[in-house]
């Protein structure tokens, strides 16, 4: 089975690929597979990111990885590929700011991301692909690496009741911010 692990960018998916590696699971970053292979069709704009060809994607994970149980993948489009479950990393739009900028992201991507992260569209878009019983999220706020790849391998091992779609709410930050 396929899981994906999503999120706006900044909120730990490949930290938390990281541990779940050295956990013994198979993860793979699809944003390497994408370069490394030729995988790109296009440019996201908005995001500043490349677009990747899902069916060859696709294709290939079944040939390089169609013996392994379940994998995990990794990437902000992840859940657009054919996963059982989505895992969508959240973190409170105030800490992800710090979190991109100790990553050197200029300031108009980070209010980008930060603005994604406000309005749940990542978590819509997984919501829209597979259903919302087939998505679980996790807040990463307070959370350190090692508890929140716990919180994820809870989910992969079934517990999807304490992770359930609408835990997250950020939008009360998106009116103070925008009124006057
Ligand atoms: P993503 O892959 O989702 O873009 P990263 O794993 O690259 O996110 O993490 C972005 C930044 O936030 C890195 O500097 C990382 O060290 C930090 N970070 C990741 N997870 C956490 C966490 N749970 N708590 C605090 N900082 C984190
Ligand atoms: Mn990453």
């Amino acid at each position: 089975m396929w899981f994906a692990l999503t999120g706006t960018p900044g909120t730990g998916k490949t930290s938390v690929a990281e541990t779940l590696r050295e956990r013994g699971r198979t993860v793979i970053d699809l944003n390497i597979i994408v370069k490394d292979h030729g995988f790109v069709i296009g440019r996201d704009e908005e995001r500043d990111t490349d677009v990747a060809d899902l069916d060859k994607v696709s294709r290939f994970l079944e040939k390089e990885h169609g013996d392994v149980k379940d994998i995990v993948l990794e990437g902000h489009w992840a859940h657009k590929l054919q996963v059982v479950r989505a895992i969508v990393l959240r973190c409170d739009p105030k800490v992800l700011a710090r979190r991109l900028k100790g990553r050197d992201y200029k300031k108009a991507k980070i209010d980008e991301n930060c603005e994604a992260e406000m309005l749940d569209v990542i978590l819509v878009e997984a919501v829209e692909a597979l259903g919302e019983r087939n998505v679980s999220e996790i807040d990463t706020t307070r959370k350190g690496k090692r508890a929140v790849t716990d919180a994820v391998e809870r989910v992969l091992n079934g517990d999807f009741n304490n992770y359930k779609v609408g835990s997250v709410d950020w939008s009360g930050q998106l009116l103070k911010g925008r009124r006057p």
